[in-house]
Protein backbone atom coordinates (compact mmCIF):
# COMPACT_ATOMS: atom_id res chain seq x y z
CA UNK A 1 0.00 0.00 0.00
CA UNK A 2 1.28 3.46 -1.09
CA UNK A 3 0.27 6.35 0.76
CA UNK A 4 1.19 10.11 0.19
CA UNK A 5 1.02 13.18 2.04
CA UNK A 6 1.00 16.90 0.63
CA UNK A 7 0.79 19.72 1.22
CA UNK A 8 1.58 20.22 4.94
CA UNK A 9 4.41 21.25 7.31
CA UNK A 10 7.14 18.52 7.21
CA UNK A 11 9.20 18.35 10.14
CA UNK A 12 11.45 15.83 12.71
CA UNK A 13 13.51 16.46 15.66
CA UNK A 14 16.81 15.61 13.38
CA UNK A 15 16.65 18.88 11.69
CA UNK A 16 14.29 18.14 8.92
CA UNK A 17 11.68 21.16 7.85
CA UNK A 18 9.64 21.77 5.24
CA UNK A 19 6.97 24.82 5.02
CA UNK A 20 5.39 22.88 2.60
CA UNK A 21 6.46 19.17 1.55
CA UNK A 22 5.34 15.81 0.95
CA UNK A 23 5.75 12.15 2.77
CA UNK A 24 5.67 8.73 0.40
CA UNK A 25 5.19 5.73 2.92
CA UNK A 26 5.05 2.34 1.31
CA UNK A 27 4.51 -0.73 3.35
CA UNK A 28 5.84 -0.23 6.77
CA UNK A 29 8.48 2.43 5.81
CA UNK A 30 9.10 6.28 4.49
CA UNK A 31 9.86 5.80 0.83
CA UNK A 32 10.16 9.79 0.25
CA UNK A 33 10.32 13.17 1.71
CA UNK A 34 10.96 16.41 -0.23
CA UNK A 35 9.93 19.99 -0.17
CA UNK A 36 7.21 21.60 -2.54
CA UNK A 37 4.44 19.93 -4.25
CA UNK A 38 4.54 15.87 -4.53
CA UNK A 39 5.67 13.53 -7.57
CA UNK A 40 3.46 11.39 -9.39
CA UNK A 41 3.34 8.26 -7.17
CA UNK A 42 0.99 5.79 -9.51
CA UNK A 43 -1.50 3.60 -7.48
CA UNK A 44 -1.17 5.86 -4.46
CA UNK A 45 -3.71 7.14 -1.88
CA UNK A 46 -3.09 11.06 -1.55
CA UNK A 47 -4.05 13.08 1.42
CA UNK A 48 -4.03 16.49 1.82
CA UNK A 49 -2.52 18.06 4.54
CA UNK A 50 -4.14 21.31 3.97
CA UNK A 51 -1.09 23.08 5.92
CA UNK A 52 -1.07 21.12 8.77
CA UNK A 53 2.01 19.61 10.77
CA UNK A 54 3.55 16.15 9.92
CA UNK A 55 5.93 14.83 12.37
CA UNK A 56 7.19 11.28 13.29
CA UNK A 57 5.02 9.30 16.42
CA UNK A 58 5.91 9.14 19.64
CA UNK A 59 7.32 6.15 21.83
CA UNK A 60 6.39 5.20 25.41
CA UNK A 61 9.51 3.64 27.00
CA UNK A 62 7.62 2.57 30.01
CA UNK A 63 3.80 2.15 30.35
CA UNK A 64 1.74 0.12 32.80
CA UNK A 65 -1.22 -0.73 30.72
CA UNK A 66 -2.59 -2.67 33.25
CA UNK A 67 -3.31 0.19 35.09
CA UNK A 68 -5.87 1.76 32.68
CA UNK A 69 -8.81 1.01 34.65
CA UNK A 70 -8.07 2.64 38.11
CA UNK A 71 -8.56 5.63 36.43
CA UNK A 72 -11.37 6.82 39.02
CA UNK A 73 -11.04 4.14 41.12
CA UNK A 74 -12.59 4.12 45.19
CA UNK A 75 -10.30 2.91 47.84
CA UNK A 76 -11.50 1.78 51.12
CA UNK A 77 -7.88 2.63 52.07
CA UNK A 78 -5.25 4.93 50.93
CA UNK A 79 -3.02 7.10 52.97
CA UNK A 80 0.45 6.24 52.10
CA UNK A 81 3.09 7.58 53.95
CA UNK A 82 5.91 6.63 51.75
CA UNK A 83 6.21 4.41 48.32
CA UNK A 84 6.11 1.18 49.56
CA UNK A 85 2.50 1.99 50.82
CA UNK A 86 1.19 3.30 47.33
CA UNK A 87 2.15 -0.02 45.85
CA UNK A 88 0.54 -1.92 49.38
CA UNK A 89 -2.40 0.34 49.21
CA UNK A 90 -3.42 0.65 45.33
CA UNK A 91 -1.43 -1.18 42.83
CA UNK A 92 -1.00 -4.63 44.36
CA UNK A 93 -4.54 -4.66 45.21
CA UNK A 94 -5.42 -3.72 41.49
CA UNK A 95 -3.12 -6.08 39.92
CA UNK A 96 -3.90 -8.62 42.46
CA UNK A 97 -7.38 -8.44 41.31
CA UNK A 98 -7.14 -8.26 37.80
CA UNK A 99 -8.00 -11.62 35.35
CA UNK A 100 -7.30 -12.60 31.87
CA UNK A 101 -10.60 -10.62 31.30
CA UNK A 102 -9.72 -7.50 32.71
CA UNK A 103 -5.87 -7.48 31.25
CA UNK A 104 -7.72 -7.23 27.86
CA UNK A 105 -9.83 -4.58 28.54
CA UNK A 106 -7.45 -2.59 30.49
CA UNK A 107 -4.70 -2.76 27.72
CA UNK A 108 -7.25 -2.05 24.94
CA UNK A 109 -8.20 0.91 26.29
CA UNK A 110 -4.67 1.92 27.12
CA UNK A 111 -3.47 1.24 24.10
CA UNK A 112 -6.42 3.49 22.50
CA UNK A 113 -5.28 6.57 24.70
CA UNK A 114 -1.91 5.95 23.35
CA UNK A 115 -3.15 6.46 19.82
CA UNK A 116 -5.11 9.04 20.97
CA UNK A 117 -2.18 11.48 22.23
CA UNK A 118 0.55 9.80 19.45
CA UNK A 119 1.96 7.10 20.23
CA UNK A 120 2.06 3.85 18.18
CA UNK A 121 5.46 2.68 20.07
CA UNK A 122 4.52 1.27 23.80
CA UNK A 123 7.06 -0.26 25.67
CA UNK A 124 5.15 -1.51 28.78
CA UNK A 125 6.10 -3.90 32.01
CA UNK A 126 2.65 -5.93 33.32
CA UNK A 127 1.94 -7.80 36.13
CA UNK A 128 -1.34 -9.47 37.35
CA UNK A 129 -0.24 -11.98 39.82
CA UNK A 130 -4.04 -14.00 39.83
CA UNK A 131 -3.66 -14.66 36.06
CA UNK A 132 -0.07 -14.67 35.05
CA UNK A 133 -0.29 -17.40 32.27
CA UNK A 134 -1.06 -16.04 28.50
CA UNK A 135 -1.27 -12.36 30.64
CA UNK A 136 0.96 -11.11 27.80
CA UNK A 137 -0.60 -12.98 24.94
CA UNK A 138 -3.92 -11.22 26.03
CA UNK A 139 -2.12 -7.65 26.06
CA UNK A 140 -1.04 -8.60 22.28
CA UNK A 141 -4.49 -9.44 21.33
CA UNK A 142 -6.25 -6.01 22.47
CA UNK A 143 -2.48 -3.75 21.10
CA UNK A 144 -2.73 -5.59 17.71
CA UNK A 145 -6.70 -4.84 18.06
CA UNK A 146 -5.98 -0.95 18.32
CA UNK A 147 -2.58 -1.13 15.23
CA UNK A 148 0.41 -0.32 17.96
CA UNK A 149 3.24 -1.84 18.38
CA UNK A 150 4.64 -2.96 21.68
CA UNK A 151 7.23 -4.49 24.13
CA UNK A 152 5.91 -6.77 26.49
CA UNK A 153 7.09 -7.99 30.07
CA UNK A 154 5.96 -9.66 32.81
CA UNK A 155 7.30 -8.11 36.11
CA UNK A 156 8.74 -11.42 37.82
CA UNK A 157 8.51 -10.68 41.63
CA UNK A 158 9.24 -12.41 44.67
CA UNK A 159 6.40 -11.16 46.27
CA UNK A 160 3.71 -13.34 45.84
CA UNK A 161 5.42 -16.70 46.17
CA UNK A 162 7.96 -18.80 44.99
CA UNK A 163 5.26 -20.39 42.44
CA UNK A 164 3.76 -16.96 41.22
CA UNK A 165 7.87 -16.37 40.40
CA UNK A 166 8.11 -19.28 38.26
CA UNK A 167 4.79 -18.69 36.33
CA UNK A 168 6.03 -14.76 35.82
CA UNK A 169 9.45 -16.42 34.44
CA UNK A 170 7.19 -18.85 32.11
CA UNK A 171 5.12 -16.26 30.83
CA UNK A 172 8.35 -14.00 29.51
CA UNK A 173 10.00 -16.94 27.84
CA UNK A 174 6.82 -18.08 26.23
CA UNK A 175 5.87 -14.81 25.07
CA UNK A 176 9.41 -14.26 23.79
CA UNK A 177 9.49 -18.21 22.34
CA UNK A 178 5.86 -18.13 20.97
CA UNK A 179 4.35 -14.35 20.38
CA UNK A 180 7.38 -11.93 19.95
CA UNK A 181 8.20 -11.91 16.54
CA UNK A 182 10.98 -8.68 16.76
CA UNK A 183 8.87 -6.27 14.68
CA UNK A 184 5.31 -5.85 15.85
CA UNK A 185 6.12 -7.24 19.33
CA UNK A 186 9.39 -7.76 21.03
CA UNK A 187 10.12 -8.96 24.41
CA UNK A 188 11.69 -8.38 27.96
CA UNK A 189 12.52 -10.53 30.91
CA UNK A 190 10.68 -8.15 33.51
CA UNK A 191 11.30 -7.85 36.91
CA UNK A 192 9.70 -5.91 39.68
CA UNK A 193 12.42 -4.08 41.55
CA UNK A 194 16.10 -5.53 43.45
CA UNK A 195 13.68 -4.85 46.81
CA UNK A 196 11.07 -7.90 45.81
CA UNK A 197 13.80 -9.64 44.18
CA UNK A 198 16.38 -12.39 45.93
CA UNK A 199 19.76 -13.32 44.96
CA UNK A 200 18.08 -16.64 43.62
CA UNK A 201 15.54 -15.06 41.62
CA UNK A 202 18.00 -12.51 39.87
CA UNK A 203 20.16 -15.66 38.41
CA UNK A 204 17.31 -17.51 37.60
CA UNK A 205 15.48 -14.26 35.54
CA UNK A 206 19.53 -13.91 34.00
CA UNK A 207 19.87 -17.84 33.15
CA UNK A 208 16.33 -17.76 31.10
CA UNK A 209 17.18 -14.32 29.42
CA UNK A 210 20.68 -15.53 27.85
CA UNK A 211 19.83 -17.87 25.26
CA UNK A 212 16.97 -16.03 24.23
CA UNK A 213 19.27 -12.72 24.01
CA UNK A 214 16.53 -11.25 26.23
CA UNK A 215 17.56 -7.77 27.62
CA UNK A 216 15.85 -6.39 31.02
CA UNK A 217 13.36 -4.34 32.21
CA UNK A 218 13.36 -3.36 36.09
CA UNK A 219 12.29 -0.33 38.17
CA UNK A 220 15.29 0.96 39.69
CA UNK A 221 15.84 2.65 43.05
CA UNK A 222 12.03 4.26 43.07
CA UNK A 223 11.66 4.85 46.60
CA UNK A 224 14.13 4.59 49.02
CA UNK A 225 12.93 1.13 49.70
CA UNK A 226 15.27 0.00 47.00
CA UNK A 227 18.43 0.87 48.06
CA UNK A 228 18.19 0.45 51.89
CA UNK A 229 16.77 -3.39 51.15
CA UNK A 230 20.38 -4.33 49.04
CA UNK A 231 22.59 -2.34 51.43
CA UNK A 232 20.83 -4.28 54.43
CA UNK A 233 20.33 -7.99 52.88
CA UNK A 234 23.17 -7.65 50.33
CA UNK A 235 26.07 -5.02 50.72
CA UNK A 236 25.60 -3.24 47.78
CA UNK A 237 23.95 -0.53 46.12
CA UNK A 238 20.57 -1.05 43.91
CA UNK A 239 22.43 -0.75 40.42
CA UNK A 240 25.85 -2.43 41.55
CA UNK A 241 23.63 -5.33 42.64
CA UNK A 242 21.96 -5.63 39.21
CA UNK A 243 25.42 -5.37 37.57
CA UNK A 244 26.27 -7.98 39.77
CA UNK A 245 24.20 -10.46 37.58
CA UNK A 246 24.64 -9.04 34.50
CA UNK A 247 21.87 -7.09 33.94
CA UNK A 248 22.85 -3.82 32.77
CA UNK A 249 23.31 -5.01 29.17
CA UNK A 250 22.09 -3.20 25.75
CA UNK A 251 18.18 -2.63 26.08
CA UNK A 252 17.94 -3.22 29.69
CA UNK A 253 15.35 -0.39 30.74
CA UNK A 254 16.27 0.93 34.57
CA UNK A 255 12.85 2.56 35.01
CA UNK A 256 13.17 5.76 37.54
CA UNK A 257 16.96 5.53 39.17
CA UNK A 258 16.09 8.35 41.61
CA UNK A 259 18.38 7.15 44.85
CA UNK A 260 21.34 6.75 42.86
CA UNK A 261 24.92 7.49 44.31
CA UNK A 262 27.56 9.23 42.33
CA UNK A 263 29.48 5.86 41.77
CA UNK A 264 26.21 4.52 40.45
CA UNK A 265 26.06 7.32 38.39
CA UNK A 266 29.30 6.10 37.49
CA UNK A 267 28.47 2.44 36.92
CA UNK A 268 25.31 3.42 34.75
CA UNK A 269 27.51 5.94 32.44
CA UNK A 270 30.22 2.68 31.92
CA UNK A 271 26.91 0.39 30.73
CA UNK A 272 25.29 0.64 27.86
CA UNK A 273 21.52 0.07 29.55
CA UNK A 274 19.19 3.11 29.40
CA UNK A 275 17.68 4.65 32.62
CA UNK A 276 13.93 5.95 31.34
CA UNK A 277 12.48 8.86 33.29
CA UNK A 278 8.94 9.22 33.90
CA UNK A 279 9.02 12.84 35.82
CA UNK A 280 4.98 12.83 36.03
CA UNK A 281 4.76 9.44 38.45
CA UNK A 282 7.58 10.46 40.12
CA UNK A 283 6.15 13.87 41.68
CA UNK A 284 2.26 11.83 42.34
CA UNK A 285 4.29 9.20 44.23
CA UNK A 286 6.67 11.54 46.02
CA UNK A 287 9.69 9.49 45.98
CA UNK A 288 12.25 12.46 44.91
CA UNK A 289 13.51 13.53 41.31
CA UNK A 290 15.80 11.29 38.99
CA UNK A 291 19.43 13.52 38.64
CA UNK A 292 18.57 13.87 34.74
CA UNK A 293 20.78 16.43 34.47
CA UNK A 294 23.91 14.94 35.95
CA UNK A 295 23.08 11.35 34.41
CA UNK A 296 23.82 12.68 30.99
CA UNK A 297 26.55 15.20 31.97
CA UNK A 298 28.38 11.25 32.88
CA UNK A 299 27.08 9.73 29.39
CA UNK A 300 24.31 7.69 31.26
CA UNK A 301 21.96 7.23 28.45
CA UNK A 302 18.27 8.55 29.18
CA UNK A 303 14.30 7.93 27.89
CA UNK A 304 11.06 8.95 28.64
CA UNK A 305 7.98 7.27 29.98
CA UNK A 306 4.92 7.83 31.97
CA UNK A 307 4.82 4.93 34.13
CA UNK A 308 1.23 4.59 33.25
CA UNK A 309 0.67 7.88 34.14
CA UNK A 310 -1.11 8.56 31.09
CA UNK A 311 -0.27 8.50 27.80
CA UNK A 312 0.91 12.06 27.00
CA UNK A 313 4.46 11.93 25.87
CA UNK A 314 4.72 15.72 24.93
CA UNK A 315 3.42 16.60 28.56
CA UNK A 316 5.55 14.41 29.95
CA UNK A 317 8.67 15.78 28.47
CA UNK A 318 7.72 19.52 29.48
CA UNK A 319 7.18 17.68 32.91
CA UNK A 320 11.25 16.29 32.96
CA UNK A 321 11.95 20.14 32.38
CA UNK A 322 9.74 21.42 35.10
CA UNK A 323 10.67 18.74 37.72
CA UNK A 324 14.76 19.61 36.81
CA UNK A 325 13.98 23.30 37.27
CA UNK A 326 12.24 22.62 40.60
CA UNK A 327 14.72 20.33 41.59
CA UNK A 328 18.10 22.19 41.16
CA UNK A 329 16.58 25.92 41.47
CA UNK A 330 18.29 26.75 37.96
CA UNK A 331 15.90 27.85 35.12
CA UNK A 332 18.43 26.17 32.98
CA UNK A 333 18.54 22.66 33.84
CA UNK A 334 17.50 20.14 30.89
CA UNK A 335 18.08 22.84 28.26
CA UNK A 336 16.84 21.84 24.81
CA UNK A 337 19.87 19.65 23.29
CA UNK A 338 19.23 17.58 26.52
CA UNK A 339 14.95 17.22 26.10
CA UNK A 340 15.73 16.37 22.30
CA UNK A 341 18.48 13.44 23.48
CA UNK A 342 16.13 12.22 25.83
CA UNK A 343 13.38 12.12 22.78
CA UNK A 344 16.33 10.43 20.48
CA UNK A 345 16.75 7.93 23.12
CA UNK A 346 13.31 6.70 22.83
CA UNK A 347 13.79 6.55 19.01
CA UNK A 348 16.83 4.52 18.99
CA UNK A 349 15.22 1.97 21.82
CA UNK A 350 12.36 1.62 19.10
CA UNK A 351 15.11 0.67 16.80
CA UNK A 352 16.86 -1.85 19.11
CA UNK A 353 13.44 -3.66 19.73
CA UNK A 354 11.79 -3.51 15.85
CA UNK A 355 14.35 -3.59 13.88
CA UNK A 356 13.65 -0.49 11.45
CA UNK A 357 15.00 3.01 12.67
CA UNK A 358 12.38 5.58 14.07
CA UNK A 359 12.03 8.75 14.56
CA UNK A 360 13.27 10.66 11.68
CA UNK A 361 11.49 11.34 8.45
CA UNK A 362 13.61 9.91 5.62
CA UNK A 363 13.74 7.42 3.15
CA UNK A 364 13.95 4.19 5.15
CA UNK A 365 12.51 4.90 8.37
CA UNK A 366 9.47 3.62 10.07
CA UNK A 367 6.07 4.92 8.50
CA UNK A 368 4.77 6.01 11.93
CA UNK A 369 3.55 9.51 11.44
CA UNK A 370 1.06 12.04 13.33
CA UNK A 371 0.02 14.76 11.60
CA UNK A 372 -1.25 17.14 14.37
CA UNK A 373 -4.50 19.59 14.11
CA UNK A 374 -2.10 22.94 14.78
CA UNK A 375 -2.37 26.06 13.60
CA UNK A 376 0.20 28.01 15.82
CA UNK A 377 0.49 31.77 16.23
CA UNK A 378 3.95 32.14 15.92
CA UNK A 379 6.38 30.33 12.94
CA UNK A 380 7.40 27.19 13.27
CA UNK A 381 11.21 26.57 11.52
CA UNK A 382 13.93 23.69 11.43
CA UNK A 383 15.08 25.05 14.89
CA UNK A 384 12.08 25.27 17.00
CA UNK A 385 10.18 22.45 16.66
CA UNK A 386 10.58 21.54 20.48
CA UNK A 387 9.32 24.20 21.61
CA UNK A 388 6.31 23.99 19.43
CA UNK A 389 5.70 20.78 20.55
CA UNK A 390 6.00 21.95 24.91
CA UNK A 391 3.97 24.89 24.54
CA UNK A 392 1.74 24.36 21.72
CA UNK A 393 0.73 21.42 23.49
CA UNK A 394 0.22 22.74 26.44
CA UNK A 395 -1.77 25.60 25.42
CA UNK A 396 -4.28 22.45 23.99
CA UNK A 397 -3.76 23.74 20.15
CA UNK A 398 -1.45 20.37 18.86
CA UNK A 399 -3.54 17.42 19.00
CA UNK A 400 -3.43 14.24 16.68
CA UNK A 401 -5.55 14.68 13.60
CA UNK A 402 -4.03 11.76 11.74
CA UNK A 403 -1.72 8.87 13.24
CA UNK A 404 0.05 6.58 10.94
CA UNK A 405 1.38 2.76 12.42
CA UNK A 406 3.68 0.66 10.66
CA UNK A 407 2.16 2.25 7.34
CA UNK A 408 -1.49 1.94 8.31
CA UNK A 409 -3.92 5.11 8.89
CA UNK A 410 -4.97 4.26 12.47
CA UNK A 411 -6.85 7.12 13.70
CA UNK A 412 -8.22 10.38 10.79
CA UNK A 413 -9.69 13.10 12.03
CA UNK A 414 -9.33 12.49 15.54
CA UNK A 415 -11.40 9.02 14.90
CA UNK A 416 -9.89 6.05 15.45
CA UNK A 417 -9.94 4.02 12.31
CA UNK A 418 -9.45 0.14 13.70
CA UNK A 419 -11.67 -0.50 16.25
CA UNK A 420 -14.99 0.99 17.23
CA UNK A 421 -14.38 3.11 20.29
CA UNK A 422 -17.99 3.26 21.50
CA UNK A 423 -18.78 -0.25 22.57
CA UNK A 424 -14.82 -0.84 23.20
CA UNK A 425 -15.21 1.76 26.08
CA UNK A 426 -18.77 0.40 27.20
CA UNK A 427 -17.12 -2.68 27.44
CA UNK A 428 -13.93 -1.81 29.48
CA UNK A 429 -15.94 0.55 32.19
CA UNK A 430 -18.29 -2.67 32.75
CA UNK A 431 -14.64 -4.86 33.15
CA UNK A 432 -13.12 -1.90 35.87
CA UNK A 433 -16.94 -2.52 37.64
CA UNK A 434 -16.02 -6.35 37.94
CA UNK A 435 -12.50 -5.28 39.24
CA UNK A 436 -12.98 -2.51 41.68
CA UNK A 437 -15.94 -5.21 43.20
CA UNK A 438 -13.00 -7.04 44.18
CA UNK A 439 -10.53 -4.82 45.82
ZN1 LIG B 1 6.64 1.52 36.44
Amino acid sequence: MILLFERGKIADFFGTFFEVGYVVVEGERIAAVGPGPAPDAPGATRIDLEGRLLTPSLVNAHAHLYSSLARGIPLKVFSPTRFGEILEQLWWKLDRALDLDGVYHSARVGALDHLHTGVTVVIDHHASPSAIEGSLGAIKRAVAEVGLRADLCYEVTDRGGLRERDLGLKENIRFAQEEADGKRFSAHMGLHASFTLSDETLAKAAAAAEPLGLAFHTHLAEGKEDPTDALQKYGLRTAERLDKFGLLTPGTLLIHGIHLSQAELDLLAARPASVVHNPRSNMNNAVGAAQISAMMAKGVKVALGTDGFGTDMIGELLAARLLAHHATGLPTTLPDPELLAIFRRNYELAERFFGLPFGKLASGFAADLVVWDYNPPTPVHAGNLLGHFLFGHISGGLRPYLVVGQGRVLLRNGQVETVDEKPVLDQARAAAQRLWSKI
